[in-house]
This record gives structure tokens, sequence and C-alpha cells, in this order.
């Protein structure tokens, strides 16, 4: 076990998992990262962590989009508020957190965003203990990769990696982190952003945090971008039938109806990519694009997806949203369809 590994540490807070949120959700994102199989699924879909089998790596956490993995002792999203702003920063194991596979791209993002640069160390993972088969690793460079893939397209400096090997060894190592650890549980407290009850990542208030503050460097241009944590979506007018149910099963609240459910509206900042909206959505009316605007993400606006006018159906007198001159709602429309022969045998008798 690596002398920075916090095994036994990690904690699971499995009713945040999206597997409990919506049955046909078939997210593994952790299970299949985790280097030990020390989570498993049990019957009931719930996601649990065996903490003999686990060696600390954090992998979980940095891949987990809700957040269902939490290490008590280093809050990635504390750290990277604290990190302050226009420094040059080195991210290592050995010197000032814990392994760097505790971050997702939104913390990679934030960083490059809050920072004039920004510089992953990464000289220990090949000899790390807890990389096995470099799963660790890789997973850590795409978040980078990722992140640098939305740096560039708001024209900020990518973060680099570095591998050389320094002369820091592993034992000052455990001592530089338990040091900067407890630093840290010393220092400001940002409790005042992160609402308890709020179900969005903290990871996503910190990413918004960071828009803002950079809000005036970056280019007013769309980002044309497809990314794994975020999504940007549009509904079809002629399909959606605007049965609620993508808005019922959103774990973020990114989809809302207005006050009289005529609308749909969408917040970007809110979604994490989960893909439940286009599980549920019976017609398929629901759809991701990739066109990011940076002003309505950093300041959550909502967008509107879709506007329907409602009209009462001649046959069933219930209202409907109609998409055109129809008289009659969709269900007495397919109704009529489906028994059309009985009716032509009773005009013709
Ligand atoms: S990564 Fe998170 S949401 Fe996905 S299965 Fe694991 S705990 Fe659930
Ligand atoms: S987009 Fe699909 S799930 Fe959402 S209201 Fe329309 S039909 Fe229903
Ligand atoms: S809008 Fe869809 S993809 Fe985005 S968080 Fe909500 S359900 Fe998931």
């Amino acid at each position: 076990m690596s002398l920075l590994s916090p095994a036994n540490a990690i904690k699971i807070e499995s009713l945040r998992c999206l597997r409990i949120e919506h049955v046909s959700n078939e997210c593994s994102k952790c299970i299949d990262l985790c280097p030990t199989e020390a989570i498993g699924l049990s019957t009931s879909r719930r996601i649990s962590l065996d903490s003999t089998k686990c060696v600390g790596c954090m992998a979980c956490i940095g891949v987990c989009p809700t957040e269902t993995f939490v290490y008590p002792d280093f809050d990635p999203a504390v750290f990277v508020l604290q990190t302050g702003i226009k420094k040059d920063i080195t991210l290592s194991c050995k010197n000032n957190n814990a392994c760097l596979g505790i971050f997702n791209s939104e913390y990679f993002i934030s960083l490059g965003l809050r920072h004039d640069s920004v510089n992953c160390d990464m000289s220990l993972c090949s000899e790390c203990d807890m990389n096995l088969s470099g799963k660790i690793s890789v997973t850590i460079e795409e978040h980078i990769n990722e992140a640098n893939r939305f740096l560039q397209a708001v024209d900020k400096p990518s973060i680099a990696i570095s591998k050389e090997q320094n002369k820091l060894s592993r034992r000052e190592a455990l001592f530089s982190f338990v040091k900067d650890v407890n630093t840290l549980r010393n220092e400001e407290s940002f409790d005042e952003l992160f609402d308890p009850k709020e179900s969005l990542p903290k990871s996503r208030t910190v990413f918004q945090n960071s828009l803002k503050l950079a809000i005036e460097e970056l280019p007013p241009k769309p980002i044309l971008e497809k990314f794994s944590f975020i999504s940007h979506k549009q509904i079809d007018f002629i399909s959606c039938d605007n049965c609620g149910d993508c808005i019922q099963f959103c774990p973020t609240k990114a989809l809302q109806y207005n006050s009289d459910k005529t609308k749909i509206l969408f917040q970007p900042l809110r979604c994490i990519a989960c893909g439940i909206c286009d599980d549920v959505c019976k017609p398929k009316a629901i759809s991701s694009d990739s066109v990011f605007d940076v002003v309505t993400l950093a300041f959550n606006r909502a967008e509107l997806l879709i506007e329907h006018h409602f009209e009462v159906c001649s046959e069933c007198r219930v209202s409907f949203p109609q998409k055109g001159n129809e008289t009659i709602c969709a269900r007495c429309e397919s109704f009529v369809q489906d028994h059309s022969d009985l009716f032509g045998l009773a005009r013709d008798m």
C-alpha cells in the first residue's frame, strides 16, 4: 500500500448514485476504474465499497459525476478555492495534496481558469503501487486533456503535465501530504458556497465560481466541443408530448417547467450529462448538442428549450400540446387510426 494512501478513509453516500436515481441508469464509472475491485453493486443496485480491498487511490472520487464518494480529510472543492487566483501552481501528490485522481475535469478547468499556469507533477505515477496497470494515471491524463480542450476553447493556457523525477522521496512526500491536509483543515471555510441540500455536485459550484472570476478575460464566442461532464440539451417540438418525465427524473434539476407547465427551461450549468433524460423520453424528443455559452454557464442562466400551445381535444375534451392546426390529441388520433377498419365498417353499415 502506498505511503500516501488514506485507505479505509473514503466514505460512500450511496443514495447520491445515479443508479439509485433511475432504475435504467447503467453508470459503472467507479466500478470500471477501481484498480482493486473494491467497489461492487448489490442486488438492490446500491454501490458498495469494500474497505479491506480499497487502497485509497481516490480515483472513484474523481470519476463519479454525483460525488457519491468523499474523503472527509481532503475536499478538492475547498482545495481549488483555497489556491486563490493568478498564481503559478504545481499540483503534486508529493507536496500539496492527495493523488491527482481525486480531481475531475471540472476541477482542472477551474484551476486553469483561476491561475496563470498550472503544472501537474505525475513523476511518481509510474512507480506508485496504487496505479495498478496504469489505470489511475491514464484517467488523470484524460481529465487533464478534457480540461485543456475547454481551456483552449476559451483561449486560456493549457495545463502542463510533467513526468520527470525530482528529488523528493516518498517518505518526505507522506509528511508533506499530512502537513498540508492539517493546514487545510484549519484554513478558511467556504461553507456558504455549498448548500448541503443542493443536488448539484460541489465541483460544478467551483466551476461556476471560477468561470465568473475569469469571465472578463474570456472571448465572446461559443464553445463548440463535446465534454463528458456536461451536455447541452435540445427538444424537438414535433416529437415532445410534454409528458414531463425528463423534468421529473433529472437528478440535478437542470430541466424545469415554468409556472403553467407550457415551457421547458434548461440550465446548462446544472447538467451532468447523465443521460437519464434521453433514456426516459419515450418519443426520443430530447437530444444533446455541443454548443456552450460561457456567460450562460457562469451566471447559471436558463434557456427556453420548448414552448407548447395547448388546445382542448374535440374528442376527449382533455387539453393537449398542439403542433399545428389539429383539433384532436395524439392519443385520440392514434385510436382513430388503429380502429379505422371498425369506423369504416360502421360507416358502410
Ligand atoms: S460513478 Fe457514481 S453515479 Fe456512477 S455508478 Fe459509481 S457511484 Fe454511481
Ligand atoms: S422531451 Fe420527452 S420526456 Fe421531456 S416532456 Fe418532451 S416527450 Fe416528455
Ligand atoms: S438534463 Fe438530462 S443529462 Fe443533464 S443532468 Fe438532467 S437528466 Fe442528466
